[in-house]
């Protein structure tokens, strides 16, 4: 077994060029007024934000892949407005060598640091709680290798397989929906291990196009 922090990649390594993505924006936006390009496009496209116009912030996308556990992927493919390839746990054999003969978990205690109410425990109480969840990770690994080993393909073994189990979820949105992503999964009653990892994903998002999510706290 082995234990991986949640973690984002562009799709395509190359970090997204911001300036274009404002420019096309930009470019559908003007199409409303008939108007030539004056000033920024940044001004131009925090204008289009502020006056609630957020329909043309579609016409550009982003598009990462995410390492997070299976928990963080349910909620995070329930926004529908989005692309989404993720790690099939049918055709995945993590018995097989080449996926190191090993189950990959998501670590929980980036989770813990992140939930009002655990993160407050006495240490050794968040140890304790720890220790039972490496217990269950590593018993949910070995049924899985031992029903693979007695004959199951992975879509059967899979059944054993927790919520902490690490996957990888391709994700492409439009920038008004990676807004309401944030919007609501950077929010305090998010839950603590999406927020762990819109806590790495935000800051980035904003490096590449700071107008399109400078408002998001
Ligand atoms: C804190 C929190 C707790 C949650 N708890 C639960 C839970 O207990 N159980 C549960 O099942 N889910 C839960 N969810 C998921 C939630 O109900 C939504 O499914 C998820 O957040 C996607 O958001 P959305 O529907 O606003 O947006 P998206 O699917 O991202 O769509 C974006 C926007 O497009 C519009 N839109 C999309 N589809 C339609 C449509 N069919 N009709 C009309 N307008 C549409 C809406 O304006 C929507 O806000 C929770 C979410 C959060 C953030």
């Amino acid at each position: 077994m082995k234990i991986v922090c949640p973690s984002f990649s562009w799709l395509g390594d190359k970090t997204p060029d911001g300036l274009a993505i404002l420019a096309r924006i930009a470019r559908a936006g003007r199409t409303a007024y008939l108007s030539e390009p004056k000033g920024e496009d940044a001004d131009f496209v925090r204008r289009l934000i502020q006056r609630g116009h957020e329909s043309v912030l579609e016409h550009a996308i982003l598009s990462v892949t995410i390492i997070c556990d299976r928990g963080v992927s349910h909620e995070e493919v329930r926004h529908r407005i989005a692309s989404y390839t993720q790690e099939s746990t049918r055709f995945c054999n993590y018995a097989g060598d080449r996926l190191g003969g090993e189950i990959a978990y998501i670590d929980l205690s980036g989770g813990i640091e992140h939930d009002a109410i655990v993160s407050k425990l006495p240490r050794e109480q968040i140890d304790a709680i720890l220790i039972e969840w490496m217990q269950a990770c590593e018993d949910a690994e070995r049924h899985y290798m031992r029903m693979i080993a007695l004959g199951a393909t992975p879509q059967i073994a899979r059944s054993v397989l927790n919520h902490s189990t690490k996957t990888a979820v391709s994700t492409t949105m439009n920038m008004r929906e990676w807004r309401h992503f944030f919007k609501l999964r950077h929010a305090p009653d998010a839950h603590p291990q999406m927020r762990e990892l819109t806590d790495i994903m935000l800051p980035a998002f904003k490096d590449v196009v700071p107008v399109i999510f400078d408002d998001i706290e």
